[in-house]
């Protein structure tokens, strides 16, 4: 056995806990999780069930810790783990697995698969089979501060331009400041919009706000790849920023996994509260709405639109209404897709699958869901709040030659803001 697979399987060791066992015990095999996987619907390949994914990792739990599957184990009823099998299943693990979280909203006996398929990624990512391509990422994360190798000056290029075109200035490191703004490297290098729409949007509401030139990267490439050490490592920059600038919270950008990493993980990794609060962009510009801070004018009135709810942020974040509340300003005929809200599909590049280059062909499968709910519909517009989602559908849109025009709501509501 190499070391590095001796390394993966110590980690699955450590991270296999009675939730993991409680619900590898209780599956009762009947196969509902694969009809909520896009990666399934969308192939009819059954090695793509979600709990099919799980397989080494669920043997290896059965010889590690029952005893059935000690003595099969010894027998030789039951074969150890070995790097080829984890190399196939890398394919499924990654490539295949948005981490989108539909599968456990399914299951009947309440197996949370996501969060296997976390554990799974942990032990896969130290034994040396996570896709080349998040190697890379986390690695740009380390080193550069950013998984695109955005630096601090890529956004003071941004800043300016925004003070440039808004007239308004971008505040940096303000202490005492109500909120610190963190960004996407998708926004910072392919929707520079993103931060001028907040500087418009906070001006006309009076918030105070700032950015950290410490911390400006959301995206958790840790959280991608399984690697809590580094998870944690990019979360604590984070903090530490935010706690030196004493805001109140840290806003979360129009990123899906961002909001996962930063507010439901962050302090378990860290192993620690926060001394603020995290609060996703869609929550405090709907707060604002509620207390008559943001004031818009017009809507949008050429076309039906829809919304497409991003799993980490929906499902998973629980920021349900506040988007439709939102829409409500500036959207005059919104319609809803036939699965929205919680049980919304993926677009099909989250959990890193996007950043993998391998699962390319995959992801384009994958995005057909997106296209028939689309297509069902009829409309020209979908508007979305995770920049990640966007280039995936956008990426999509193009690749099956469809006219449907991707937008952010932050950048909608800045559009229609009130003239002052
Ligand atoms: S989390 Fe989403 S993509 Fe992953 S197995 Fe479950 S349904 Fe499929
Ligand atoms: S839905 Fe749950 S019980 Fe059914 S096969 Fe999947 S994990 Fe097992």
């Amino acid at each position: 056995m190499s070391a590095s697979l001796q390394r993966g399987l110590n980690v699955w060791r450590e991270v296999l806990d009675a939730p993991t066992a409680s619900f590898f015990s209780s599956c009762v095999h009947c196969g509902m999780c694969a009809d909520a996987c896009l990666f399934y619907t969308e192939t009819g390949d059954p090695q793509f069930t979600p709990i099919h994914k799980l397989k080494p990792m669920q043997r290896f739990w059965r010889q590690e810790y029952t005893l059935l599957g000690r003595l099969a184990k010894v027998v030789g009823l039951s074969e150890p783990v070995t790097d080829e099998e984890l190399e196939q299943w890398s394919r499924l693990v990654y490539d295949s697995c948005t981490l989108c979280g539909r599968c456990s909203m399914v299951c009947p006996v309440g197996n949370d698969l996501t969060y296997m398929i976390r554990k799974m990624r942990e032990g896969m990512a130290v034994s040396g089979h996570s896709p080349e391509d998040l190697v890379g990422a986390v690695t740009r994360t380390v080193e550069l501060g950013s998984p695109m190798g955005a630096k601090w000056s890529t956004v003071e290029a941004q800043i300016r331009h925004v003070e440039a075109d808004t007239g308004y200035k971008v505040p940096v490191d303000q202490e005492g400041a109500e909120y610190m703004v963190i960004m996407s490297a998708m926004e910072v290098i392919n929707y520079p919009e993103f931060l001028g729409s907040l500087a418009r949007i906070f001006h006309q509401a009076g918030v105070t706000w700032t950015l950290s030139h410490e911390a400006f990267e959301a995206t958790n490439a840790g959280i991608q790849i399984g690697v809590s050490d580094l998870a944690k490592e990019i979360v604590s920059r984070i903090v530490n920023a935010a706690e030196k600038l004493k805001v109140k919270a840290v806003i979360s950008p129009e990123c899906g996994h961002a909001f996962t990493a930063l507010r439901w993980e962050g302090p378990n990794l860290i192993g620690r509260p926060f001394k603020f609060e995290v609060i996703h962009i869609l929550e405090v510009l709907d707060k604002l709405r509620a207390e008559g801070r943001l004031k818009t004018d017009g809507k949008l009135e050429q076309t039906p639109m829809t919304f497409h709810d991003p799993c980490q942020i929906v499902r998973r974040g629980g920021v349900v209404q506040q988007p439709r509340n939102l829409l409500k300003l500036v959207a005059a005929d919104l319609r809803e897709m036939t699965d929205h809200g919680v049980m919304n599909w993926c677009c099909g590049g989250g959990g890193g699958v996007s950043a993998n280059e391998r699962a390319e062909e995959l992801k384009f499968k994958a995005f057909k869901r997106k296209k028939t709910q689309l297509e069902e519909l009829g409309v020209n517009v979908m508007v979305t709040a995770c920049a990640n989602c966007r280039t995936t559908m956008e990426d999509g849109i193009e690749h099956y030659g469809m006219n449907v025009e991707v937008k952010s709501l932050t950048e909608m509501v800045a559009e229609h803001l009130a003239e002052e």
